[in-house]
């Protein structure tokens, strides 16, 4: 399997598809809606059961439309395989019910995605040690790693906070440990930031934001990279040890987590990522220069206290989002100054729209503390920095000036 795209970005997303001869000549891989596939012959459908040959059984554990969106997630993030799920959760569970058993020490980021800060919880529920870190230094991964510690966890960009992790360095400490380094790709895409470059081996992203990008889908895919070894992973299954080491990962994870417990991608899902994917890099680009834009403004004017965004000069880990990411997201998140009501600001908003959601075509706003993080309570919201009038902005591909107006607009001049 070819690991390293000769072409561009955006050319390999537009043209693998016929990369393999699609009939009627189609630029697109056709939906197909089929749940069962037939064989002329018994013994091919034997072979296939056996894993002698190649092909689709039942829709659950494959189907041609989404190995094509499969594919080119892979060529996307120069892996060597990758596995779609229904959702990004499901992705993230994939990862607890595929690989991960009691007594098992799990090491993750504390500034977290708040469904995944809710999986983490259940997995210790289940029995699994878990420690929650500040991932932004190296060392305090290391201070608690221990003989189990079986994965490493982090985002690339932390919600809503903007937190970035200490990518390079876990990752060579994670390789120095042969420890599992899951590497949460979502806030950056695949456009702005390969975590196969920090050592990463597997690597999730949510296809419901960037990739897809409109809004009208959900998705999620887990990507193997290639780095990890397998063969030293104590938790495969001696069926899936069969397989060559570097295929084992995601044979165990496509049956144990995939095919058991069924968080499908539907062939119509998946032919709409594959269709938003187009123009990722078109969109994240817009995104990034209305964001920089925006949070600029807003950090410049005296009725804003506080404005997160990897791009400004003035976050804590700047010098690492230039090294590391082809341009800062779309994402950035802001605190008014106290007189200025945060509710009242984002009702004056005229364009932005209030909701939860991220990576879409549309800029949108949310009350942080009142809405996404509101389960996790006061105490774990100190934790992670995120006082009562924190403001996230997911921004949009808006034109630059409308968009800028309307944050201004709404201070109230
Ligand atoms: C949204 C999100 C997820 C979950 O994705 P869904 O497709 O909504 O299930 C996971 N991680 C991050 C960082 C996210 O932003």
């Amino acid at each position: 399997m070819s690991t390293r795209p000769s072409y561009g970005f955006t050319t390999t997303v537009l043209h693998n598809d016929r990369q393999k001869n699609i009939e009627h000549g189609s630029p697109h891989k056709p939906v197909h809606n089929s749940v069962t596939f037939g064989y002329a012959d018994a013994r091919d459908l034997a072979e296939v059961f056996q894993g002698k040959q190649s092909g689709y059984r039942y829709g659950r554990q494959g189907n041609p439309t989404v190995s094509a969106l499969e594919e080119k997630i892979t060529k996307m993030e120069d892996g060597i395989g990758s596995i779609c799920f229904a959702t990004g959760m499901a992705a993230i569970g994939a990862v607890f019910q595929g690989l991960l058993r009691k007594g098992d020490h799990i090491v993750s980021s504390g500034f977290l995605f708040g469904n995944t800060n809710s999986v983490w919880q259940t997995c210790a529920d289940q029995g699994l040690e878990l420690s929650l870190v500040d991932a932004t230094d190296v060392k305090n991964v290391e201070s608690v790693l221990q003989e189990n510690t079986r994965m490493v966890f982090v985002e690339t960009i932390a919600n809503p906070r903007t937190q970035i992790a200490d990518l390079a360095r876990i990752g060579e400490l994670c390789r120095q440990r042969g420890i599992l380094y899951v590497v949460d790709n979502t806030m950056t895409s695949p456009y702005l930031f390969k975590p196969k470059a920090v050592g990463t081996g597997l690597v999730v992203n949510s296809l419901t934001k960037s990739i897809a990008g409109h809004g009208n889908v959900l998705g999620g895919a887990l990507t193997d990279t290639g780095l990890f070894d397998w063969s030293a992973y104590p938790h495969i299954a001696p069926n899936f040890r069969k397989q060559a080491p570097a295929a084992q990962g995601l044979a165990q994870l496509r049956a144990k987590a995939l095919r058991d417990f069924g968080a499908s991608l539907s062939p119509d899902a998946a032919h709409q990522i594959a269709v938003g994917a187009e123009t990722l890099a078109l969109r994240m680009e817009r995104e990034s220069a209305n964001a920089m834009a925006i949070a600029s403004m807003l950090e410049a004017d005296p009725r804003v206290a506080k404005v997160h965004y990897p791009g400004l000069a003035s976050h804590p880990q700047h010098a690492l989002a230039l090294q590391l990411f082809k341009a800062y997201g779309a994402l950035f998140s802001f605190e008014l100054q106290p007189e200025i009501d945060c509710f009242d600001y984002l009702n004056r908003l005229k364009l932005a729209i209030n909701a939860t959601h991220l990576g879409d075509t549309r800029t949108l706003v949310i009350p942080v503390a009142h809405t996404i993080f509101f389960e996790m309570g006061p105490a774990r919201r100190a934790e992670m920095g995120i006082n009562d009038s924190l403001i996230r902005v997911s921004v949009g591909i808006e034109d630059t000036d409308d968009i800028l107006h309307d944050f201004q607009q709404a201070l109230g001049n």
